[in-house]
């Protein structure tokens, strides 16, 4: 049987919004159109994290959301906003650690307060997915996009053709919609399909840069002021140049701590007392607050993630019926802390247009990538211009006299 007989013989027709990913971004942007009315169907890779937890195994456990992110969160719903924003942990500014491990050094983000949030990942996206399911939005887990049609410049009726990761051998099946938005990630295969249908720009360039994850414990000390063993307001740093450590606070009182390093450093530590000498030599005050179990488990066990950046241009079809938003469009490196933030954005922005466009989507998506790409571009540079700021210009003069650093 022809894959087209297949797609032919199961065709559901759904008049409204078709959104691929139900990730962070993907289910603000099923939340946001199916809050202007218009009948929303969201599948995902994944399977359901309520039956299956391992599901939610997603990279980097906690994220900072800026007033960039709240705000879109606040657009598309004001209580959910607030519901969420119980939860998040304010970080007021960066807190700096020096190499001897006996200086830590605050530096405020702003005279006024000004903050950037500390938030669980997967928490987000549950708070978000349940939205979802008290909602009218239909949510399909364990569908696989793989093919787009239908996108031609007179075509009107696009579709999306998924199989079924749940079942062993899976029929591909075909939904028609008026919109489709393309909400996958950074491996988008949405972005693929659409650019069968476009002449679209693209490119992915990955940075010499890995990451990887470690966890600071909550005090378990009973007489202990505070669970958290170092301040849960701050950002917190251990610049060392060409490679960094930061923590984030998470709410039970530990800390989620990412090792960002060139993969020649990580290449060349051979063994897991390597790991703990380097370890202890740059970030000694970390390493007591790790313990040495944890540390040789992290080095032993976990992953080192790879980062890059994804440039696409346009983001829509020539029709006007697709529409790439989130990191299927503009991944990021993290070190400025707004990619979730810009994929937010994007779903505001998106909505703010089809408001000014009197609900004419085709119209919206014709005009968001000019819109949208220039305010895209320059985060992007600042992100990867970030990296010099947080490893090496936040470092002040009397931190480097304090000790000869080691720049491996
Ligand atoms: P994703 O979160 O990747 O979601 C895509 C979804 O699509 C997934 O659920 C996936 O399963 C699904 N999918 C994929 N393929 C298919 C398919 N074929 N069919 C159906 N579904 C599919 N951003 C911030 O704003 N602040 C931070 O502090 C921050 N820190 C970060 C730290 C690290 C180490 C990293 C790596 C990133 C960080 N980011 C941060 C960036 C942030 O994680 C991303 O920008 C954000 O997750 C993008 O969301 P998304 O929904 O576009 O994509």
């Amino acid at each position: 049987m022809t894959v087209l007989e297949t797609v032919e013989s199961s065709t559901n027709r759904h008049q409204g919004v078709g959104i691929v990913g139900a990730g962070l971004v993907g289910c603000l942007a099923a939340l946001a159109f199916a809050a202007k009315g218009y009948s929303v169907t969201l599948f995902e890779l994944r399977s359901d994290p309520k039956t299956d937890p391992s599901s939610n195994n997603l990279r980097s456990i906690n994220l900072a959301v800026s007033s960039r992110g709240i705000r879109a969160l606040k657009y598309v719903d004001e209580e959910m906003a607030d519901r969420i924003l119980e939860h998040i942990t304010p970080m007021k500014g960066r807190m700096i650690h020096d190499v001897t491990g006996t200086k830590q050094e605050s530096q405020l983000y702003g005279l006024f307060g000004e903050c950037i949030n500390s938030v669980d990942r997967s928490f987000l996206n549950d708070c978000l997915l349940d939205e979802i399911r008290h909602s009218d939005i239909k949510l399909l887990f364990n569908h696989k996009l793989i093919k787009l049609a239908h996108l031609e410049e007179d075509s009107e009726i696009p579709s999306m053709t998924f199989i079924d990761t749940s079942l062993p051998h899976s029929e591909p099946k075909t939904f028609e919609f008026d919109y489709l938005v393309g909400a996958d990630g950074a491996f988008s295969q949405f972005r693929y399909q659409m650019q069968k249908f476009v002449r679209m720009n693209f490119s992915q360039n990955y940075v010499d840069m890995q990451y990887l994850e470690l966890y600071i414990p909550p005090n378990d000390d009973p007489k202990a002021e505070s669970k958290f063993a170092i301040d849960a307001n701050h950002l917190h740093i251990w610049p060392r140049h060409n490679f960094m450590l930061i923590a984030l606070a998470n709410k039970d009182g530990s800390f989620t701590s990412t090792f960002f390093s060139p993969w020649s450093v990580i290449e060349a530590i051979k063994s897991t007392e390597e790991w703990l000498a380097f370890f202890k030599a740059n970030f000694p005050d970390a390493y007591k607050l790790m313990g040495e179990e944890r540390l040789s488990s992290v080095f032993e066990n976990h992953p080192r993630g790879a980062l890059m950046q994804v440039d696409v241009y346009p983001y829509h079809t020539p029709n006007g019926r697709a529409i790439l938003i989130g990191d299927a469009a503009h991944s990021m490196v993290p070190f400025y802390g707004q990619g979730m933030n810009c994929g937010f954005e994007d779903v505001r922005v998106l909505m703010e247009s089809i408001d000014k466009n009197n609900g004419d989507i085709t119209k919206s998506f014709k005009t968001y990538t000019d819109a949208r790409k220039k305010d895209l571009n320059a985060i992007c540079k600042l992100a990867m211009d970030n990296f010099n700021e947080m490893s090496s210009k936040v470092t002040s003069p009397w931190f480097l006299l304090r000790k000869k650093i080691d720049y491996t």
